[in-house]
């Protein structure tokens, strides 16, 4: 992090108009539960780099993980500001910066990759080899100010709000998961296991590509339930109603054309193989603390097929814009909190405890 933030001093005396020196953060700054707010000096950008004003940055579930710091998250950079999805106003150039300038709204990319490798060079940069993350590897953007390579950024078209902007990454995840890895047809089954932002999103991609859509949830999800009824999305709780009977009613015994996998719990997994039918496909996107026991003869003689799907391409972030802004999917409806940087501890009780969709820091 030592280069990413340059002195104060400097800063200063350069010629720039931009004369904020000091910046608010979430950081992560020990290997152990929690996050801690500070002030930190405002990143001196790259010459291929942008300053950009954060207006809102949202809580990913990746964020929970790196707040309960979970084997999945150590091995992330110490110290870090969090956040990888956001959004905002450009408040200063690099010297290289091509295409972009002062005053405009902008979102980026989570990944910055090394464009080179086998992956990157076939548009795959969510599987480069080289790649950082924000808010793991190198700061990100629950702060108020965030240094960003210009390559990253796509423009907001006029109409997106910040708050919509902000989820225009896991959107475009969503849509990778959807799109490009789960083969699925008009009036297929489909059920979205677990109601959490990621299963919402996904369950309205399934939805707008005509198939029919059972989400799941526990007890704790009242609100994610209530989400899901208003975007016309059926829901069953587990802990109420046996999923494995209610999917072999709709489907006449045979099962579910696809199961997709949008919780870190490993009996998901397993009760997927058991309501897709023969031949039937699992999408698997959550981030497991554990491994996972599965029945592998029951997987081999119904020949089924397990996939993982990661983060999102580059070609996502402008599919998802698109979606947003002509009324497609609803992102905001899944946004129900909005805190300061200095109300993190309940924004992260708020995403932790279930009790909200997205949350997001507005700085
Ligand atoms: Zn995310
Ligand atoms: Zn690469």
């Amino acid at each position: 992090m030592g280069q990413a933030f340059a002195q104060n001093i400097k800063r200063n005396e350069s010629s720039i108009a931009y004369t904020v020196h000091a910046l608010k953060a979430v950081m992560k700054t020990r290997p152990e539960p929690g996050v801690t707010v500070k002030d930190i000096p405002v990143p001196v950008i790259g010459d291929d780099e942008v300053l950009i004003k954060v207006k809102a940055a949202a809580i990913c579930g990746s964020d929970l993980g790196i707040y309960n710091y979970t084997p999945a998250y150590s091995k992330m950079k110490l110290p870090v500001v969090m956040g990888h999805e956001f959004a905002g106003e450009i408040v200063e150039t690099g010297k290289q910066v091509k295409g972009y300038s002062v005053g405009e709204r902008v979102l980026s990319e989570s990944v910055k990759a090394c464009k080179k490798c086998g992956f990157c060079k076939v548009g795959m940069s969510n599987l480069c080899d080289e790649s950082t993350l924000f808010g793991i590897h190198t700061d990100g953007g629950f702060a108020e100010y965030i240094a960003v390579p210009y390559k990253l950024l796509h423009r907001l078209p006029e109409g997106m709000s910040y708050e919509e902007a902000a989820l225009v990454e896991p959107l475009s995840n969503a849509l990778h998961f959807v799109k490009d890895i789960t083969p699925f047809k008009s009036g297929d089954f489909v059920v979205v296991q677990g109601c959490g932002p990621i299963g919402l999103y996904s369950a309205q991609l399934f939805k707008l590509g005509s198939a029919r859509v059972l989400i799941t949830g526990l007890s704790v999800d009242t609100v994610r339930f209530k989400i899901g009824e208003r975007l016309g999305i059926e829901t069953l709780n587990i802990q109420k109603e046996s999923l494995e009977d209610r999917v072999m009613e709709l489907t006449n015994g045979e099962g579910a054309d696809v199961a997709f996998v949008a919780v870190g719990a490993p009996p998901a997994v397993k009760q997927a193989t058991e309501i897709v039918k023969k031949r039937g496909h699992i999408t698997v996107v959550g981030i497991f603390g554990k491994e996972v026991p599965l029945d592998m003869t029951w997987i081999v003689r119904r020949e089924l097929k397990i996939v993982g799907a990661y983060d999102a391409k580059p070609e996502n972030f402008p599919q998802s814009i698109g979606l947003i802004s002509s009324g497609k999917v609803n992102v905001v409806e899944v946004l129900t909190h909005r805190f300061s940087l200095d109300e993190a501890e309940a924004a992260f009780r708020v995403a932790l405890d279930k009790t909200g969709g997205k949350v997001e820091f507005i700085p």
